[in-house]
């Protein structure tokens, strides 16, 4: 094998962050269960580091094609970054970000740490505009559950020449879909609870850059502000990550087949898919009742939040207060899974039936 030719998304995922090839050393990094080192080493307490975190980090890193830090969940990664903003700093985000996102914005603005300016993302010349005199410009892409695309590469060409950082939660696209690094982007934030781990048993977070200095500020303030991640946690992150590349192709198999599926049964006025990835958001006409039934009528489908297992789930989201008011009350999200596609027509279909006029 040449030393020069990069190796596929495919094999990373399989083989980085393993442990070297020696006669009987275990082939999976083992759960490294410790507070503390024997001192005169690097890794010298269990908050600054844990060779299973880095064994995830790694893998991570290389898909994404950065560094990359773990934390305790999506969000201590969000926080973590929002932390870089200086007191009174502008930050411009998309109005359907994350929820949790956007409530974490709104607690930092009511304290005046940070002023947030929520825009439209399908907007690119308004965003262009918002990234005047910012700190840090916010993007999620595609953005949860809108399903809104960023155009990344105009975005932060503009977010730099303003002197801002530009961020991409790339939860929903994944390193196998979408990697912003490349495109210029500084940071990238997952909430590996999603696809990574795969398989709705854990929560975990992310960060990935190319800038050490970032790096390092970053480093230092999970060392300080101790987010953390457990050891099992980064375990099974890693375990599961070990097939992301098999999952995500699959569930984006299956989504494409039920968007075209779905598309005009009488229940719904929209379906609204980006074109990758295996998240879909249905609107129904008859609006957040017939979104409750539709929940409540299916077998296969999990009545469930989060999204991104082998297991496909549905959700109304603007039963969250936490939701913004301009995603439609009737908007179901669909977390497509792994399962057989027939399957899952049938029972979605079946239930979509029950929720006609
Ligand atoms: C779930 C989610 C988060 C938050 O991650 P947690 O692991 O739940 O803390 C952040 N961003 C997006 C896009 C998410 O879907």
């Amino acid at each position: 094998m040449s030393g020069d030719t990069p190796l596929s998304p495919s094999t990373i995922a399989v083989t980085a962050g393993r442990p070297a090839h020696d006669p009987d050393a275990p082939l999976n990094v083992p759960i490294t269960m410790a507070s503390t080192y024997v001192a005169g080493g690097d890794l010298e307490y269990g908050r600054y580091a844990n060779p299973t975190w880095t064994a995830l980090e790694e893998t991570l890193g290389a898909l994404e094609g950065g560094r990359c830090l773990s934390f305790a969940s999506g969000m201590a990664a969000v926080t973590t970054v929002l932390d870089l903003v200086a007191p009174g700093g502008r930050v411009v985000a998309p109005r359907h970000s994350y929820s949790g996102t956007i409530m974490q914005l709104a607690d930092l603005e009511a304290r005046g740490r940070v002023r947030a300016e929520l825009v439209d993302l399908t907007d690119t010349d308004a965003v262009v505009r918002a990234c005047e005199d910012a700190a840090l410009v916010w993007l999620e892409s595609p953005t949860n559950p809108a399903l809104e695309v960023a155009d990344i590469a105009t975005i932060t060409a503009a977010a730099h020449e303003a002197g801002a950082y530009v961020v991409v939660d790339n939860t929903f696209a994944t390193p196998l879909l979408q990697t912003p690094l490349a495109d210029g982007v500084d940071l990238v934030v997952h909430s590996a609870t999603k696809y990574l781990a795969g398989h709705s048993d854990v929560l975990l977070g992310a960060v990935c850059t190319r800038d050490d200095e970032l790096f390092g500020v970053l480093k230092n303030r999970r060392d300080l502000q101790g987010a953390i991640p457990g050891a099992f946690e980064a375990w099974l992150v890693l375990r599961g990550m070990r097939t992301l590349h098999v999952r995500v192709e699959r569930a984006q198999t299956n989504a494409q087949e039920l968007v075209g599926r779905l598309a005009d049964h009488p229940a719904l006025s929209e379906v609204r898919y980006p074109g990758f990835g295996a998240i879909v958001s249905v609107v129904l006409a008859q609006g957040a009742l017939a979104a409750d039934l539709l929940t409540q009528k299916t077998k296969l489908w999990v009545h469930a939040t989060s999204l991104g297992g082998v297991e496909s789930t549905l959700e109304r989201r603007r039963r969250w207060k936490g939701e913004a008011p301009t995603i439609p009350e009737g908007l179901v999200r669909l977390s497509v899974g792994i399962e057989d596609v027939d399957d899952l027509w049938r029972d979605l279909r079946t239930a979509l039936d029950g929720c006609v006029g």
